[in-house]
């Protein structure tokens, strides 16, 4: 059974009545944005997704956990059976490196991404590790790589699958996006008749995610900025909820998912599902690698699909808010914090200075918490998004404001909070 947990909780500022109006945007409005899909696109896609939520009503695809996942190594019986993962029987205690490749070609050539499944010994859940959806988020790739290859088919309970670089595409050309500049992860689950990002999502959930019970997709922060290693999770999700108290002393944002990510899909087709965010893209951070494998490796534990001693000890219950501090000048922003420092109410958190005056202004942290998430040095517009404040408070509400489809949020909403980090 699950032990019971305290656990780490930031709070995005989504519920708060005292941050409302000043907290919690989309840091992503950095200039970058140009990249992201145009209205049109948005359009093309919010129908892509709407018809694959369709298809997901069909019982061939959706995927109902019988029980819940921390019950599921205790309540497996019998022997462990072979899994069948993109056509081929993985049989139990054994580790096989299979391939996906998209069903429709890519540029006119196959491109395959190794699927590496581990079926342990033992009976129990399906747990998968998703990574570089974003073609230039590395960190995630590694960890994946650690993790697989620590395992012990002959020790572990259940299967364990993970795909190291599921965009391919993009990560050939060192790119967040699909070659037309499509961001996947706001196509799942897929459209086999949509767009080719709508078509590699289908395929993709269709062939490897719908064979998981539980899902932990890894990820960094997008455009010069890095996120201290932390869980995004939707908090009003009582599996969610499970999942998430699994990974130690990791920091633990509530986030409602944007549509057509990963975890939005993967949640909504009854496989619960988290994103790990730790460090920045396009390098490999060997701290923030360590700590995402620490995590995983103490989710594994927990949930007990490997007996082992605790990896991270009880931690101590502290619960967040957070809010992004802006730029209100141009020019060269320098900080003088690190991730994960402590701040006070008015510490200085960092200068942006003119080149071409030399005007130089100061940005101040207006709240006491701890930064989760920032910039790196660069020159930056007014309204960039520079710190990202975890702040302290008493209890860890949720935001049960409905869901992110239901309301119609898009990443242009005040409220939308994982921006371009997801
Ligand atoms: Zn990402």
């Amino acid at each position: 059974m699950f032990p019971t947990r305290v656990f780490t909780i930031i709070l995005l500022a989504l519920a708060s009545p005292l941050l409302a109006g000043e907290v919690a945007v989309d840091p992503g409005d950095n200039g970058a944005d140009i990249l992201e899909d145009t209205t049109e696109d948005a359009d093309s896609r919010s129908s892509e997704v709407a018809a694959a939520v369709e298809n997901l009503l069909d019982p061939d695809i959706t995927t109902e956990p019988v029980i819940p996942l921390a019950d599921a190594v205790n309540a497996a019986a019998g022997l462990a059976e072979p899994i069948a993962v993109l056509g081929t029987e993985v049989m139990p205690g054994t580790a096989r490196r299979l391939s996906w490749s998209a069903t429709e070609l890519f540029e006119g050539v196959p491109v395959s991404t190794p699927v590496l499944v581990v079926n342990g010994a033992l009976p129990g859940p399906t747990l998968c590790l998703t990574a570089a959806v974003h073609g230039d988020e590395l960190n995630g790739i590694e960890m994946v790589r650690r993790v697989m290859h620590d395992l012990a088919p002959s020790k572990v309970s259940g299967a364990i699958i993970g795909i190291p670089i599921v965009n391919v595409q993009g990560f050939r050309r060192g790119s967040r996006y699909l070659p037309d500049r499509r961001d996947l992860n706001r196509y799942f689950p897929g459209n086999p008749n949509g767009s080719a990002a709508a078509r590699i999502a289908y395929s993709f959930f269709t062939n490897v995610v719908a064979q998981c019970d539980a899902l932990i997709d890894l990820h960094t922060g997008s455009f010069e900025r890095a996120n201290l290693p932390q869980i995004r999770a939707d908090l009003r999700n009582p599996d969610v909820v499970t999942l998430t108290q699994g990974f130690g002393s990791m920091v633990i944002l509530h986030s409602t998912p944007a549509i057509g990510t990963l975890r939005y899909a993967a949640t909504r087709a009854g496989i619960p599902a988290v994103t790990l965010e730790a460090g920045g893209p396009s390098q490999l951070e060997l701290n923030e690698v360590k700590l995402g494998v620490k995590g995983i490796e103490t989710l594994v534990n927990t949930l007990g699909m490997i007996k082992q001693r605790r990896l991270w000890g009880e931690p101590e219950p502290v619960y967040y808010r957070s809010s992004w501090v802006r730029a209100d000048n141009g020019g060269i922003l320098l900080a003088d914090v690190s991730l994960g420092s402590t701040v006070r109410k008015g510490d200085l958190l960092g200068t942006i200075t003119d080149p071409m005056n030399n005007a130089r202004t100061e940005l101040r942290s207006p709240y006491s918490g701890r930064i989760i998430g920032m910039a790196r040095n660069q020159v930056v517009m007014p309204g960039f998004a520079a710190f990202h404040v975890g702040i302290q408070t008493a209890e860890a509400p949720v935001d049960d404001s409905g869901d992110a489809a239901a309301v119609g949020k898009t990443s242009d909403s005040d409220d939308y909070v994982d921006g371009m980090s997801e």
